[in-house]
């Protein structure tokens, strides 16, 4: 198994799957400026726990991380609060769409997991609360990358301009209580966490502390300690890809988390991580190649965490 060839395994899936780019998959258009970025592109690359890196496609293009931030935003939180970050967000699959709101009526506030939107913002108020988390965030990735990292000024007005659910799931949160700093303020910090552009091969190296126990990818210190890193990874595995969670975990069996930009990293404990990227989605908001890439990736090496 160590003797894998990866490279020859990208390179594969990069030529199997190019050609189906534009047959399926939607781009995003309820955020203007995610609408105009071509379906036409495909990426893969990973970073293996000793360092070793393979790339196929679009792999070096920065895109929209979206919903990806949500697991670098938790990080920070967790390293900031500890067990307290829990406290009035809960940990189960929501099983509804990533922007819903009925759940939230229901359930007095309380979002189901830090990885629906509502539960991102409540995780960004947090961050709010400890200081200036868009830096924060951005020197979190940029340590986890080794090279600087930045937000998509025109995404993250676009977020904004067009955020009228974020807008609604933050009032309605802070009315329950469960924000503490002003809507204005959190919701900020949350579309310029999703306005972060990123290639696959920055986010599949950022992500390395995931499959190292919580261990730095370039450095090898603690970014969180490996019983949190393992919880990071189970949110993945249950949620990190909202309703399309369970099939996610029956077709591929690895933690994942998407984003709307069409991003999906990928964790295989102990082994590497690994990010694909093509912006056309599916119906669940998950890239309709990227999961296929990823279906394909698990049947060539058999990596799994099943
Ligand atoms: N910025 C997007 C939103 O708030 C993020 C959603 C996602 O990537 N799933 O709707």
């Amino acid at each position: 198994m160590s003797g894998m060839d990866f490279q020859t395994i990208l390179d594969e899936i990069n030529t199997e799957l190019r050609p189906l780019l534009g047959t399926g998959g939607k781009v995003a258009s309820y955020i203007p400026a995610l609408a105009r970025v071509s379906p036409l592109q495909f990426g893969i690359a990973l970073r293996t726990c000793a360092g070793q890196t393979a790339q196929a496609g679009d792999s070096a293009t920065p895109f929209s991380i979206q919903s990806m931030s949500k697991m670098f935003s938790l990080t920070l939180a967790i390293r900031a609060l500890g067990e307290a970050m829990w406290d009035r967000i809960g940990r189960e699959p929501s099983g509804s769409p990533f922007n819903s709101l009925v759940q939230l009526e229901s359930e007095r506030g309380i979002p189901r997991n830090p990885f629906i939107n509502a539960g991102a913002i409540a995780v960004a108020d947090r961050l709010v609360s400890q200081g200036d988390a868009k830096v924060e965030l951005l020197a979190l990735l940029g340590r986890l990358c080794g090279e600087p990292i930045h937000i998509d000024a025109e995404v993250a007005r676009s977020e904004a301009d067009t955020g009228f659910r974020n807008t609604a799931l933050a009032n309605f949160m802070k009315g329950f209580g469960t924000l503490d700093n002003d809507v204005a303020t959190v919701l900020d910090v949350y579309f310029n966490q999703c306005a972060i552009a990123m290639s696959c091969e920055q986010v599949a190296c950022a992500a390395g502390y995931l499959c190292r126990d919580g261990r730095h990818p370039l450095a090898g210190t603690p970014v969180l300690s490996a019983a949190q890193a393992r919880r990071v990874n189970a949110l993945m595995l249950t949620c990190g890809t909202y309703d399309a969670a369970g099939e996610f975990a029956f077709r591929i069996g690895l933690p994942c988390k998407s984003g709307v930009g069409g991003g999906i990293v990928a964790v295989v404990p102990d082994r590497l991580s690994l990010c694909v990227w093509s912006p056309g989605l599916d119906g669940t908001g998950n890239s309709w190649l990227g999961r296929q890439a990823l279906e394909l990736f698990v049947a060539k090496t058999g990596l799994s965490v099943f």
